[in-house]
């Protein structure tokens, strides 16, 4: 039976952007499904500063539309619907999704991960739009000249804090190590920032506040010493988890959920279905690495439709 598309995309972060625009370029029927914003995480990155080519560092949401663009430009289909579930039949891929039904010759999964939570009482409740956050582009100006903290010491939090610093009268780093592990350009403009400060060695142990968030409560890892911390809001920023639930029936994964690929090719053990970026075991978790499995990906979904 004809398949409707040669390759399936799912996930419109920066490795299902770049798969999406390498097959389109190869010639090849492709479509990327994307029921959020385009871009991924990159949609609230307010400053890439790592990616090649681009020395003053560009806005994500810039890069991810113009990747887009580029892509389009060459054919590629995108949908803006969830891909609900990946089933196996007949020598071809059928993805059921929010939207029709679709049939694939190669499936790339770029489903990336979703920010990790503390984990604390009420804190889903109060992640309604009630001080508990994960999005400082999007929920910083609802901040202004008011007191926030961060929770987190990669670059995704010093990511958030200079946003936050933009608008937010203090802004206060909590994290467990002595030092923030963010990199060095993100690291040194966070710690020149006169808003921005640190408390190391410390976890958050209670969210306080009846309606709203009112503040938090810090542990000293060291001394076990609780301390409670007035903040308007809490930005929480403690990693990811991959969102490989939808193919779990189909691949392998190691013990945090990331998608075990051959690392040559990254390839899943179902021939056919290939997973970039992100929600892959061994990726680089940056927007270059991404990227380039994007390449890697569409480049052998292509040679994998050529030999069938
Ligand atoms: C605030 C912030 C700043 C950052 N800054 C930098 C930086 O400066 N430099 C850098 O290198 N990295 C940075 N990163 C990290 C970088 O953004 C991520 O490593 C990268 O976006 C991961 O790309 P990805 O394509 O694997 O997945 P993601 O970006 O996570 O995108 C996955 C996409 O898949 C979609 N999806 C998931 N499941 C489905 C489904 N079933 N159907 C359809 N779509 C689905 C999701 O909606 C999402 O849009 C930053 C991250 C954040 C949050």
């Amino acid at each position: 039976m004809a398949c409707d598309m040669e390759i399936a995309v799912i996930g419109a972060g920066p490795a299902g952007l770049a798969a999406g625009l390498t097959a389109a370029r190869l010639g090849r029927r492709a479509a990327l499904f994307e029921h959020r914003a385009i871009g991924g995480q990159i949609a609230t990155a307010a400053h890439i500063d790592n990616y090649p080519g681009f020395p003053s560092g560009g806005s994500g949401p810039d890069l991810a539309f113009a990747i887009l663009d580029q892509a389009r430009g060459h054919g590629l289909e995108h949908r803006g619907d969830e891909v609900k579930a990946v089933r196996v039949e007949h020598g071809h891929f059928t993805l059921a999704t929010t939207g029709e039904s679709v049939r694939a010759g190669a499936v790339i999964l770029a489903m990336g991960s979703r920010r990790r939570p503390l984990g604390l009482v009420r804190e889903s409740e109060l992640s309604q739009g009630r001080g508990v956050s994960t999005c400082a582009t999007c929920d910083a100006p609802f901040h202004r000249d008011r007191p926030v903290t961060v929770v987190g010491g990669g670059d995704t939090a010093l990511d958030e804090a200079l946003c936050l610093a933009q608008h937010c009268s203090r802004v206060t780093v909590v994290h467990r190590g002595d030092r923030v592990r963010a990199a060095h350009p993100l690291r040194s403009r966070a710690e020149e920032s006169e808003r921005i400060d640190f408390i190391a060695h410390t976890e958050i142990v209670a969210l306080l506040g009846e309606e709203t968030l009112t503040g938090v409560r810090l542990r000293d890892q060291t001394t076990g010493e609780e301390t409670d911390w007035p903040t308007d809001a809490l930005f929480v920023c403690i990693g990811g988890i991959p969102n490989s639930e939808l193919v779990r029936d189909l691949v392998d994964v190691n013990d945090v959920g990331r998608i075990v690929v051959d690392p040559l090719c990254l390839q899943t053990r179902t021939p056919g279905l290939f997973a970039a970026g992100g929600v892959r075991v061994g990726s680089t978790r940056k927007v270059i690495g991404c990227v380039a499995d994007g390449c890697v990906t569409a480049g052998e979904a292509d040679k994998f439709l050529g030999q069938r």
